[in-house]
């Protein structure tokens, strides 16, 4: 896997290894298809058989801790690729939440794990996806179990500041036990942070 080797470094964008087949050289990753008006969403409308694309990592960002007595896990439908992933890793019986935002319910996926996983569904029912949406407020309202907790999120980049901020203040975790990734900019954003 590698980016072209001529003609220069085209427009990059990050996306999650949903699963890697070497066998079948298959690479399979969920992007989520915003409008025309981002080059990757514009691509993953519009791709077809036999079109190239140049491919670069993989980056890993999170790492289990199995020392840790439960997991957060939050999540808008660009992070929940990795949501997914980091769920299925999860130890057996361990406890764990998801807060997931998605558009409305048809959007939902299974979340395989043997974790003892509590899914908190947010929909945004019409409502445009960005800092204004569900999701922060959700994470916000939960109560967390006791014990040292772990957060991992990947989202839109201001709900994700929103989240960061709570959990390593009022939640009380620390800040090495947060990692809370801005995964996308909404336009508005710069003007709500
Ligand atoms: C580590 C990492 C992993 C990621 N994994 C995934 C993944 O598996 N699947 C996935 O879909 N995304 C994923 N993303 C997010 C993805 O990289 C961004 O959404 C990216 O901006 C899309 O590029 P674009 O060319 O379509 O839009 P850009 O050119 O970056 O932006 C153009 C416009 O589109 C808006 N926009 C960008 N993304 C969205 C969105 N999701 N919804 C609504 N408006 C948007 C921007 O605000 C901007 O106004 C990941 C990001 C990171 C950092």
């Amino acid at each position: 896997m590698a980016l072209p080797a001529r003609g220069g470094r085209g427009p990059a964008r990050n996306y999650t290894v949903g699963a890697w087949d070497p066998g079948a050289r298959e690479l399979t990753i969920d992007a989520v298809v915003h409008g025309d008006h981002g080059r990757a969403s514009r691509w993953a409308g519009t791709a077809c058989p036999g079109d190239a694309v140049g491919v670069a990592g993989p980056r890993p960002h999170w790492t289990a801790e199995p020392e840790a007595d439960w997991t957060l896990l939050v999540a808008d439908e660009t992070g929940l690729p990795a949501l997914a992933a980091i769920a299925d890793a999860l130890p057996a019986g361990h406890p764990a939440i998801a807060v997931v935002e998605v558009a409305d319910a048809a959007e939902r996926r299974p979340l395989p794990t043997a974790a003892r996983l509590e899914v908190h569904w947010v929909h945004r029912d019409g409502a445009p996806p960005g800092p204004r949406g569900p999701l922060a407020g959700r994470v916000l309202a939960l109560e967390p179990p006791p014990g040292t907790g772990r957060a991992w999120g990947g989202g839109e980049a201001a709900a994700m500041r929103r989240v960061r901020d709570h959990l390593r203040g009022p939640c009380g975790l620390a800040a090495e036990a947060v990692s809370v990734l801005g995964y996308w900019k909404h336009r508005d954003t710069d003007r709500w942070e």
